[in-house]
């Protein structure tokens, strides 16, 4: 054997004509034909060995070292001599080394998709450029449409949920198996109705978890009464948080009267001493840290400031303060004084403080 027919996609059915190496252009050329000695109609499968003619089919290959490779393929055409078929002639098939009509081998196909999941289109045109594997982005973009799902059993056990496909204008719902942790499909919508007709086409789904808004609940009830529907502990927990802030929320005046009494008449709190953070203050601040936090984030990805703006639902004027901070910027609490004439509407300010999510 020699050894450029190593190289071939697949050596078993293809034979080495001659090979030409172009060290200017760093091209290679492999002229191959094909060894099957009968071909298979792909209508009705009978085997013929009576040939039509000969043709070549020019494929890109994998490059081989710094050489980009291209293939000339010398195929068949047969007759199918099966009388009930209705195809007369057709071309020879090598499916291990190229799809149907295909102009990439297989094997080079494939690099081409890995890179693309990788890395998406724009990014795979770059890294292609560099190993010799160059393609458009729509190429790329394309050959990652192209890959079929993998087949997944129904699972025992479901996770429901809805995402966003853009923050406050549209969502869709996402299933994942929640023994495997893998997102298995995507739905267009968050309507019972939808969610209804996915289960009903996939029976057999033994446990449900979802948020608790009774559309999922109704579409769950028509898709699969039998299955046991859960709540999922990430919304119990957030349902928790929410009444909690709620219930401390309402209470202001309760907590600050309890601060009063613990403090001594007489006292004047220094500056360098901070106000105690009531509890809605503390899930405020914690609100604003994370804030402060994907902001400086999403900027450093290279994202625009009305862009961050968008993406997180706030001002631009925030966005620009908490970018202008190298630290958390944290909300300063006043002095408190004895007898200040800010005293008769402190709670009024408080309860206005809460309401609304202080600008830097
Ligand atoms: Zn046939």
């Amino acid at each position: 054997m020699e050894l450029l027919e190593y190289f071939l996609p697949d050596a078993s059915t293809l034979s080495l004509k001659h090979w030409e190496l172009d060290a200017e252009s760093h091209q290679m050329v492999l002229t191959v034909c094909s060894t099957q000695a009968v071909g298979c109609c792909p209508l009705c499968q009978s085997l013929t060995g009576r040939i039509h003619s000969r043709y070549e089919r020019t494929l890109k290959d994998l490059p081989l070292a710094q050489f980009g490779l291209t293939i000339v393929l010398e195929v068949c055409k047969f007759f199918c001599l099966n009388e009930t078929c209705r195809r007369r002639i057709f071309t020879e098939r090598l499916p291990t080394m190229v799809a149907p009509w295909a102009r990439r081998t297989r094997r080079y196909a494939e690099q081409l998709t890995a890179i693309a999941l990788s890395l998406g289109g724009g990014a795979a045109v770059r890294l292609g450029q560099h190993l010799n594997a160059e393609a458009s982005r729509n190429t790329f973009l394309h050959l990652i449409a192209r890959l079929s799902f993998p087949e997944t059993d129904t699972p025992r056990i479901l996770g429901v949920d809805d995402f966003a496909l853009r923050r406050g204008h549209q969502y869709g719902t996402i299933l994942v198996d929640l023994e495997t942790h893998q997102p298995i499909a995507l739905l267009p919508d968050r309507r019972a109705e939808t969610l209804a007709e996915c289960l009903k086409a996939h029976p057999g789904v033994e446990i449900l978890s979802r948020d608790r808004s009774k559309t999922y609940k109704r579409g769950m009830n028509e898709g699969a009464p039998e299955a046991i529907q859960v709540a999922d502990r990430f919304h119990l927990l957030h349902n928790l948080e929410e009444t909690l802030e709620k219930a401390f929320k309402g209470h202001n005046q309760v907590f600050r009267r309890v601060e009063q009494a613990q403090t001594p008449d007489h006292a004047v709190v220094a500056p360098e001493s901070p106000e105690p953070l009531l509890p809605s203050a503390v899930t405020k601040r914690a609100q604003r840290l994370e804030r402060y936090q994907q902001v400086h984030a999403l900027r450093q990805q290279g994202f625009r400031i009305e862009d961050i703006a968008h993406h997180l639902g706030m001002g631009q004027r925030t966005v620009y303060t908490y970018l202008s901070h190298e630290t958390f910027p944290e909300w300063q609490p006043s002095i408190r004084r004895r007898g200040s004439g800010l005293d008769p509407y402190k709670s009024y300010l408080l309860e206005l403080l809460d309401d609304n999510e202080p600008v830097g």
